[in-house]
């Protein structure tokens, strides 16, 4: 569990980085900071593993002060991925992931073992990838490197910081799933900065949401969206959150052509209740399909219709504001 109380960091130029911060991650959370450029959010992850010093407050791992650890056993505990892929560009990758084990006198064995374990679980075939240096592989295998290498020693702690922002849109979409999936398995403490408010909701348990240095509203993805404590929050969230929920909720029933046209030819078919993500590569491979609901052909639906389902509904999300 970490703890921030009071936690407030003055940088030498007189910015007042981060005031009186409180807040509380609990063992096994995927917490998610965020918030806009320059509130505060990379200062507060790296005051966790020391790599900034805390002007004021205390910060606690598991009830002890984080001045108190040895920093190299504070350091060797928080795995940190960085958003640039900060790999080493003349070690392989195996040697990339060994580092910290070999600062912690494994055995070459145990090591090697780990290499292998962790990168199955990325995806990448130790066979093929473990020899090969940084720049062999694409942006995406890169990161997903940066990302075991943090848990390389099995910390309890992963401090993550942006670290899919550089990539493209699949390949971070990719990735999010990935770390998604691994955080099931593994149940780290991890803790996540964003500025992209989609990521935030749905990676975290919980969310933390930071303005000009201070802590605006903490709470679930639920409760953020539902509950927003101000007009900031609102706007963060609110109107990309809704527009998201109700791209969610969207069925091919409520996506119905209404222009009359009858039915000629036989047509791929879709069930009433199937979601935009099911409907969209249909659509994308045929202009047409019957929609059917309790065995009946209740209608069509066609990529004009839904296009304007869509359209019209965006344009009400923002009048409602
Ligand atoms: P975020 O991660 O939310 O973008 P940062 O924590 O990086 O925000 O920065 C918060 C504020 O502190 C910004 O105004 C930034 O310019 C300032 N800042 C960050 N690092 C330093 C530094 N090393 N020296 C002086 N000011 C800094």
């Amino acid at each position: 569990m970490i703890r921030f109380e009071n936690v407030s960091k003055l940088y030498g130029g007189g910015t007042k980085a981060v005031n009186e911060l409180n807040l509380q991650i609990d063992a096994g959370e995927f917490f998610v900071l965020i918030g806009p450029s320059g509130c505060g959010k990379t200062t507060s992850l790296k005051m966790i593993n020391r790599l900034v010093d805390l002007s004021e407050g205390t910060i606690s791992i598991n009830g002890k002060k984080i001045s108190d650890y040895d920093i190299h056993e504070l350091r060797w505990n928080i795995g940190y991925v960085l958003q640039q892929i900060a790999l080493f560009p003349h070690l392989t990758i195996e040697e990339n992931i060994s580092i910290v084990p070999e600062l912690k006198k494994w055995s070459k064995r145990k090591i090697s073992d780990r290499v292998e374990e962790l990168m199955h679980m990325v995806g990448l075939d130790p066979d093929k990838y473990r020899h090969r240096k940084p720049s062999e592989l694409s942006g995406g295998q890169q990161q997903r490197v940066g990302v075991v290498r943090a848990l390389a020693a099995d910390p309890e702690i992963l401090l993550m910081d942006e670290p899919f922002s550089a990539l493209d849109p699949i390949n971070r979409e990719k990735l999010q799933k990935d770390i998604a999936d691994l955080q099931r398995k593994i149940k780290k403490t991890i803790l996540f900065v964003t500025h992209d408010i989609q990521e935030a909701l749905e990676l975290g348990d919980r969310l933390a949401i930071m303005n000009e240095g201070e802590l605006v509203q903490s709470g679930t993805p639920e409760e953020i969206i539902n509950h927003p404590v101000n007009d900031f929050v609102r706007n963060f969230v609110g109107l990309r959150a809704s527009k998201h929920q109700f791209l969610d909720q969207l069925t091919a029933e409520s996506l119905l052509d209404h222009t009359g046209d009858e039915v000629a030819d036989p047509l791929p078919t879709v069930y009433s209740n199937a979601s935009l993500e099911e409907v969209i590569p249909l659509l994308a491979a045929e202009p047409r399909a019957a929609v059917m609901k309790n065995g009946e052909v209740i209608g069509t639906i066609t990529r004009k219709s839904v296009f304007q389902y869509i359209a019209n509904r965006t344009v009400r999300e923002r009048e409602r504001g």
